[in-house]
């Protein structure tokens, strides 16, 4: 690891050597006193964290009291403060790292409650768009003098206090940053107007820090710069205006410039169709001059193949951030190769001397896993369990101590290769710092990762038993307030909602793992008139995202649940977030005019997202799950309910008593019967779904006496890769691919609807196609890079060369893609009438072909509910004591789901139960 480049020592501009290229980020902690002195937690905070890296960037220090931009932040606006500053300065440069300081002004971002009431100050008298944003006064030309000069006075005082450099902070939409942009200054004085008078502030804030340094400085003091890329308003910073302001910076000289970023390798979030990484961009477009500079990369930096990702795409020198207040000694641990998790255990906030209001703080307390709130007793032993995964058999011993797991061991370990032992490994250490089954897999390892996690279920239930039989109890008697049936993305939001309400919850799944078919959820989750589309300036409303899923629905969606729904998904969003789950980009899918499918900021598909982050928080409340465990029936006494009967996977079957249900089940895409019994024309079709995805939540109910709507209402998609069940885009054929027979020819427009193509699919012979398009189709279609790197893409340079690999033959195959170029050109399909996606002949390789057939995706009908998700019974009379939320309840679709509503539903859906469930039983 030593000889990794990010371990050198880097000299920068001005001559000073770092000893090596990682610095760790400024972050707020929060833990300034009051008026921004620096406490005594903060010194030791940084302390700790100082010695082998390079260089600490402290947190921001506001150059003005007018310009604090949270509670607790540390000030540079008076002499008085330097005594402090300079004990964080000495802390750090004792131990061998470089101390800089950021120095900053929130301007417009300031809240009027940090600093006594009064308004906050900007360029231009212009609200930031943000729910209940404060409008700021704007600066006299005399002020933004005097605002130059506060500066000057900041840098001065870091200086004096000891710090090796200053970082002006010209990002985070603070003061600079509201200069530069033309959305927050639009003033008609020499600051603002053309791209040249916006840059004027950042540029006099770099001339007063260069004066200061001359003056009070020696010349090896550092001066970097922050900035963040772009912003998302219209009008607003766009990159190429980075570009020309950093060009203009350089001029000037700097040691260092320094990204803001949430990833390192994050694209435009302006231009959400390029997904190429700014820091290409960036290296691309910059002179020699700026290329002169050190650029910084921040942004989800963990393990070794961060640094290494981020100095491969070009960046001198990486700042770490939350890893390093996970692990002040980051550095020594990536230097021996650990693989580390960003995770911090609920009992080391001391050891590892994270200040309270830091420990508090989001970004930090979404790290955080409890080790102490498992509720359940163990008698404490060892207990052997067999497990297997599709290849092999495993051999697990599981330690157990009183309330939580204390070690596990693969005791046939001989029989396997370093990578099933280094996969056992890290499953091992997420399970015991949890102190729960419940984690995530190893990616690329999800069935292996399974069955180690199953031993540990295993062993807990026997041992679980056994510590009650001990105590003289009967295993069997359980007795909860609420029973939550299904761990999908609705089971899951009730319980913890239920729990977060006061209820004591159980949660029984019937599969080995948590998620049902969540888990395979992509788009993301719908919303209108959101915080995170405010944010991006997106104007949308509830009314209009209503008519457009009924409209979608066919008119057949109910609508008060639609009405509740509509109503209710931003509080949704909310909950989310405030529950660590950030759902904060945005897109769109078919049927929606708006982008209002929030999903995680970086682009990667919402399901394994949102249950690895709902599994977090059922993890941290020690809500109990029972896994590989079926209900099969609700128990009811004089039409009340007391229970569900479980049968557990030996066979044995249990009475779990509480005073409610919630039934949180998911569709029946996978239940063939039943598919058929409501759709014979579907009878063969395959299913996108989890093998769990039964229906027997509404077999349950209709014994109950449920009603149920929209039976037949299911939603089957044309092309989706068998083995993954990836859909494959509807935007591939429309982008001018073909679908393809075995025998190498045509057999449907392509383009018809997706019912009609996939009967065709299902008619032949083979029961498959292949989609097959070329390079043309490729570049225009981001798609195709995400099937590639799931391996689902058969690929060649020539078509005879696609055609051998399929095992078409090849002449046949030739002349039909002849054939279908003849009526590209002349616009007209003779054989299957196709007129749309017809952009181009099929004629520049390379070529590209996806095996695929029609699969059974999302069963609109369900159980009938009223909008407090109280199941109803055939007459609509409600049955007491039972919820049913998500995939297994109807209506709310109608008879076509748009997608990113089904995520919306089984949370908006899953909360609802929870409170209800809970309101009910305190009755
Ligand atoms: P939703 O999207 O509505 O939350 P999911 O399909 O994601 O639905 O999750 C439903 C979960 O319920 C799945 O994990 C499935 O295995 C589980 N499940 C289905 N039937 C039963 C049952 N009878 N007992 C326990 N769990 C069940």
């Amino acid at each position: 690891m030593k000889n990794n480049i990010a371990f050198k020592p880097l000299t920068l501009p001005n001559g000073v050597e770092l000893k090596n290229r990682i610095m760790m980020a400024p972050m707020t902690t929060c833990s300034g006193f009051y008026e921004g002195s620096v406490t005594h937690d903060l010194i030791e905070y940084y302390q700790a964290r100082a010695g082998e890296i390079g260089t600490i960037i402290v947190e921001c220090g506001f150059v003005d009291n007018k310009g604090l931009a949270f509670p607790g932040a540390i000030g540079l606006d008076n002499d008085e403060k330097i005594e402090g500053l300079a004990k964080i300065a000495q802390v750090i440069k004792e131990k061998g790292s470089k101390a800089v300081i950021q120095v900053y002004h929130g301007g417009r971002m300031v809240e009027p409650k940090l600093i006594g009431g009064q308004s906050p100050v900007g360029p231009s008298a212009i609200a930031a768009p943000r729910p209940n944003a404060p409008t700021p006064i704007e600066l006299t030309p005399e002020e933004v003098d005097a605002m130059l000069d506060k500066f000057g006075q900041a840098v001065r005082r870091a200086i004096q206090a000891g710090f090796d450099g200053v970082e002006i902070h010209g990002a985070n939409t603070y003061l600079i940053q509201q200069f530069y942009s033309p959305n927050s200054n639009q003033r008609t004085d020499k600051w603002g107007g053309s791209r040249d008078n916006r840059a004027r502030f950042p540029l006099a804030v770099l001339d007063i820090t260069h004066d200061m340094v001359k003056k009070y400085a020696n010349q090896d003091f550092i001066v970097g710069y922050r900035f963040s890329p772009e912003e998302l308003e219209v009008p607003g910073i766009r990159f190429d205006d980075s570009m020309y302001l950093l060009e203009k910076l350089a001029e000037k000289g700097l040691d260092y410039v320094h990204f803001s970023m949430g990833a390192i390798l994050r694209p435009s979030i302006v231009d959400t169709q390029d997904p190429t990484p700014l820091i290409n961009k960036y290296v691309a477009m910059r002179s020699d001059k700026l290329a002169k500079i050190p650029v910084v990369g921040v942004g989800n930096v963990i393990n070794q193949s961060d640094i290494d990702a981020a100095i491969d795409n070009g960046y001198d020198l990486v700042a770490v951030g939350r890893a390093c207040i996970a692990y002040p000694d980051w550095i020594n641990r990536i230097e021996k190769d650990e693989k580390l998790e960003l995770v911090i255990n609920s009992d080391q906030r001391e050891a590892l001397k994270i200040p309270e209001p830091l420990w508090h703080f989001s970004l930090v307390e979404s790290l955080i896993r409890d080790v102490n709130l498992n509720v359940k007793k163990f008698k404490p032993g060892s207990y052997q369990e067999k497990v297997n995964d599709e290849s092999y058999e495993f051999l697990i011993n599981v330690e157990l101590g009183k309330d939580f797991i204390k070690d596990m061991q693969l005791v046939n370990a001989k029989e396997f290769d370093y990578e099933v032992l280094d996969n056992f490994s890290v499953i091992k250490n997420r399970i015991i710092d949890s102190n729960s089954p419940h984690v995530d897999a190893v990616s690329g390892a999800t069935t292996q990762c399974e069955a180690f996690k199953k031993a540990v279920t295993k062993a807990m239930a026997k041992s679980n038993k056994a510590a009650i039989l001990a105590e003289g109890g009967d295993p069997n008697d359980k007795s909860y307030d609420i029973v939550v049936v299904g761990s999908g993305g609705a089971g899951l939001a009730a319980a913890i909602k239920a729990h977060d309400l006061g209820a004591n919850v159980i949660i029984v799944e019937k599969m080995s793992v948590i998620g049902g078919n969540t888990n395979k959820a992509s788009a993301g989750m719908n919303a209108a008139e959101t915080k995170f589309q405010k944010l991006k300036g997106i104007v949308d409303s509830k009314a209009l995202f209503y008519k457009e899923t009924m409209t979608g629905g066919k008119n057949k969606n109910n609508p008060e649940l639609l009405h509740y729904f509509v109503e209710n998904a931003p509080d949704a969003i909310n909950w989310l977030d405030d529950n660590g789950i950030e759902l904060s980009g945005l897109t769109t899918t078919g049927g929606m005019s708006v982008d209002r499918t929030h999903r995680p900021a970086s682009g990667a598909a919402v399901g394994g997202f949102l249950i690895s982050g709902l599994v977090k928080n059922i993890n941290k409340r020690g809500i109990e799950v029972m896994l590989d465990t079926s209900v099969t029936e609700i128990v009811t006494e004089n039409n009340k309910v007391v229970g569900v009967k479980v049968s557990e996977e030996d066979g044995s079957i249990q009475i779990i008593k509480a005073k409610a249900v919630i039934i949180a089940t998911g569709g029946f895409s996978a239940n063939k019967e039943m598919v058929e019994k409501y759709r014979p024309d579907l009878k063969g079709f395959v299913t996108t779904n989890h093998k769990g995805a039964t229906g027997s939540g509404i077999l349950i109910l209709e014994k109950l006496g449920a009603g149920t709507v929209d039976m037949s209402e299911i939603q089957i998609h044309p092309t989706v890769e068998q083995t993954t069940s990836y859909l494959i885009s509807e935007s591939i054929r429309g982008g001018g691919a073909i679908l393809i027979t075995q025998n190498g020819k045509r057999f449907v427009n392509e383009l018809d609807t997706r019912d009609k193509v996939s009967a065709d699919i299902i008619k032949l012979p083979e029961h498959y196609a292949y989609i097959l398009f070329d390079q043309q189709v490729r570049d225009e279609n981001k798609a195709v890079e995400e099937y590639l790197s799931h391996d689902l893409v058969i690929q060649a340079n020539t078509i005879n060369e696609l055609a051998q690999k399929l095992a078409i033959n090849s002449a046949e195959l030739i002349k039909t893609i002849e054939r279908y170029n003849q009526f590209v050109i002349k616009k007209q399909d003779d054989d299957f009438g196709r007129t749309t996606g017809m952009r181009h002949p099929i004629n520049k390789g390379p070529f590209y072909a996806i095996k695929i057939a029609p699969g059974i995706h999302h069963t609109m009908g369900g159980i009938t509910i009223n909008t407090q998700t109280q199941v109803l019974d055939t007459h609509k009379n409600i049955i007491q004591g039972v919820f049913a939320a998500g995939e297994v309840v109807g209506g709310v679709h109608g008879a076509n789901r748009i997608g990113g509503n089904a995520v919306a539903d089984i949370i908006i859906f899953g909360i609802q139960a929870g409170k209800q469930a809970t309101d009910y039983i305190n009755g």
